[in-house]
């Protein structure tokens, strides 16, 4: 996630407002007397969680509805808010859980090339020194982008770590990169992170620090993430949240299905019909040919035209492709 210039006033503000929001976190009072784990299962490149089996539920939910997030909390709908403080602002972290050696760890993709639950316990020792490396070459799932007006930077969508980049130095991890809203990566994931970066920083404590992505049955675009954070050494006098952030931009109408967006009022336009496969468009408007991916002229198309879609073949043709000749998707 991208490091913004901050003033000093805004930081302070946001912290009191957050530290007020989070008062009541002190969780494990006995967590200092007790001897840490000294090894979960985690060490030092902990082994990534197997998260392999496909999703159990096929659920649908419209947006405007509450739906279901890890350790069986309900989040609510989306009502314009960036974010919802969730159990009362305190992290579900498990007493073996605690430690104060540094780590991460990921879950693999599932059968639907989406990412699991990230987990780490930030150190100074974490934290990257060198300069971030490009993402670019990572397509996560659902990532069907769009440009708008009314988007800051125009791009709806951002390349979101669910563990930040400046937690953790990972660049082009698939394992950790979802595709995010501008507004759920700069405005509600980035405060926290920041937050989190500061403290481990200025103590050189450790933070427990858990990102687990919520996505709906077999939707491709996670409805946003839950994010926890426990500061070890101090019992979470200095960090402690847990918050659902909402993947959501204002204006927009997101199709969490397959990607695809559309300004608000505008959705009636939306095809729909037939099963979202994998397709391979040539975004150069003298082709605007889609493909499957295995057809032999995808190897022949410029890598700056490639765009891989999750999409319904009616939904490829509505956005103005046709069908390749060769392969016919
Ligand atoms: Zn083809």
């Amino acid at each position: 996630m991208k490091l913004l210039h901050r003033s000093r006033i805004a930081l302070i503000a946001l912290l009191l407002v957050l530290s007020t929001l989070f008062a009541s976190c002190n969780l494990l009072p006995g967590f200092l007397e007790t001897t840490p784990q000294t090894d979960n299962g985690f060490g030092t490149t902990p082994p990534a969680t197997d998260h392999t089996t496909p999703p159990e539920n096929n659920q649908t939910v419209p947006s405007g509805e509450p739906f279901a997030g890890p350790f069986g909390v309900e989040i609510p709908a989306y009502s314009g808010n960036l974010f919802v403080k969730v159990n009362n602002g305190t992290p579900f972290f498990e007493n073996s859980e605690y430690t104060t050696k540094s780590y991460e760890r990921y879950s693999n993709l599932d059968s639907l090339g989406r990412c699991g639950v990230a987990m780490a316990c930030v150190g100074k020792d974490l934290m990257p020194t060198g300069d971030r490396g490009s993402i670019s070459e990572v397509t996560p799932s659902g990532w069907w982008q769009a440009t708008y007006d009314t988007v800051d930077g125009k791009y709806l969508y951002n390349r979101s770590h669910l563990i930040g980049w400046q937690l953790s130095g990972e660049d082009a991890n698939e394992k950790n990169l979802i595709t995010g809203t501008r507004s759920f990566n700069q405005l509600g994931m980035l405060p926290f992170e920041n937050m989190v970066a500061d403290y481990v920083k200025e103590t050189n404590n450790h933070v427990l620090y858990r990102v687990t992505p919520v996505y709906v049955g077999n939707e491709l675009v996670a409805r946003g993430v839950l994010m926890e954070a426990l500061s070890v050494e101090d019992d979470g006098d200095g960090i402690c949240f847990n918050v659902f952030v909402y993947n959501n931009e204002p204006g927009i109408v997101i199709d969490y299905t397959t990607g695809r967006s559309y300004l608000e009022g505008e959705e009636s336009q939306k095809p729909d019909g037939g099963e979202a496969v994998k397709y391979i468009a040539n975004t150069n408007p003298s082709s605007m040919k889609f493909h499957k991916p295995d057809c032999s002229s995808v190897a022949k198309m410029s890598e700056k035209n490639k765009l891989e879609i999750v999409a319904t073949r009616e939904q490829m043709i509505a956005d103005g492709y046709k069908p390749c000749g060769i392969c016919n998707p």
